[in-house]
């Protein structure tokens, strides 16, 4: 015991000497633009609530109004008896955006993740991974005993490749559809063409564009116009949703096999109700309130206009995620700290969340953010430019 204290502080001062220790800021209030820590304000641009509807009022009164309907705890998994009349309309009405034959609700995305992947796929079986994919699609690969097969960041050519000399029963191809910390799209039309072509299935992740991309919202698939049964759509409800949990569509019978195999399904207590009646107005407000997207989209030109001219560079996107590369961990974390003496909070992202070297300052934007906020950011970024760059 005393050996694996030892040990367990060792690590942790190697992770101090690297610039590579995380520390959490305790947020006052609710999400919003602007961010209370202790009794300080900050400019906030760190959340994935993208579209401004974390602390809707709408969002709030359905949340009210689902805590009188069920209470608050869901008593039990949902194979038991946690399955409510909120969840059942949720996935009703969550297949019918993503245009999908049926919908399950999971808890969060990670989950979502842990649980259909190795419901899919495995030992014998082979899983084709974008190098840049999320930490919970890379754990439940692992997690499901199949070959594991990395491919450079949407090198489709070098997929095609792996796909053709594998002899695996069955294929799985995983992508995030929008690029967690890039804020890219991956190349999903070609993707499903590999799939048709070598009999593979694919997993989209679009917890970054559902609610965000394609028309009305309807994420990844509909802004590229795709849909077929070898699609398995993974979407996430905390992020420009607002609110909380995540949800899987696609072909019934492969939502049904899920329903009896996905283990994160099947073993956890459901989710408060209240969540999917909030849920419910949520989508509402992301299906009808196409300004919210607009004024998004203004945002984001508007940042990569004013940055254009540092001297690091911000990774090619058109999502609400903007990268600016420094490389160097300890530059990001001065930039970090540079913003946050000026009342801007940006988070420094390092390795191993991102590849070495790649340290950046992950923007991310949001339909509440006003034009004057993101000028803010620029003025502030120019201004330590100066002094860093
Ligand atoms: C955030 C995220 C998840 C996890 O979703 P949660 O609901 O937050 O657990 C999964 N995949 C990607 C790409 C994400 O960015």
């Amino acid at each position: 015991m005393p050996d694996l204290m030892a040990q367990i502080g060792d690590q942790l001062t190697q992770l101090q000497e690297r610039q590579l220790l995380r520390r959490r800021r305790t947020v006052e209030g609710p999400q919003g633009p602007i961010l209370n820590v202790g009794d300080k304000p900050y400019l906030a641009f760190c959340s994935n609530d993208y579209l401004g509807l974390a602390n809707h009022p709408a969002l709030i009164a359905a949340a009210h109004a689902g805590l009188d309907a069920y209470g608050v705890g869901a008593g039990a998994s949902a194979l038991i008896s946690g399955h409510t009349r909120a969840v059942e309309d949720l996935e009703t009405a969550l297949a019918e955006f993503v245009g999908a034959p049926r919908a399950l609700h999971f808890s969060t995305g990670y989950m979502a993740n842990l649980g259909i992947i190795p419901a899919l796929a495995g030992p014998g079986d082979t899983i084709f991974s974008d190098r840049l994919n999320h930490a919970c699609l890379i754990d439940g690969a692992r997690l499901s005993g199949a070959q594991f097969r990395i491919y450079p960041h949407a090198d489709v050519a070098r997929l095609e490749y792996l796909l053709k000399k594998n002899a695996s029963p069955r294929k799985l191809v995983i992508s995030d559809a929008v690029f967690s910390m890039d804020g890219d799209i991956a190349p999903l039309q070609e993707l499903l063409a590999l799939c048709e072509k070598y009999d593979a299935w694919l997993l989209v992740d679009d917890a970054h564009g559902f609610g965000v991309l394609g028309p009305q919202g309807r994420g990844s698939l509909a802004h590229f116009g795709l849909a077929s049964p070898r699609i398995l759509y993974m979407g996430t409800l905390g992020k420009a949703a607002g609110v909380y949990g995540a949800f899987v569509a696609g072909d019934a019978s492969l939502i049904e096999w899920l329903l009896q195999r996905a283990r994160t399904y099947i073993f956890t207590t459901a989710s408060p109700p209240l969540l999917a009646t909030t849920l419910l107005a949520s989508l509402e407000l992301v299906r009808t309130e196409e300004w919210r997207r607009q004024h998004l989209r203004q945002l984001i030109e508007r940042l990569r206009a004013g940055l254009a001219s540092l001297s690091w560079p911000v990774l090619p996107s058109q999502t609400p995620i903007q990268a600016l590369v420094v490389q160097d961990n300890r530059l990001a974390l001065d930039l970090m700290e540079g913003l946050h003496k000026q009342g801007i909070w940006v988070p420094a992202i390092r390795p191993p969340t991102v590849p070495k070297k790649t340290a950046r300052l992950r923007i991310s934007l949001s339909a509440a953010h006003t034009a004057e906020q993101i000028d803010r950011l620029i003025d502030g970024l120019h201004t330590l430019a100066k002094h860093y760059g």
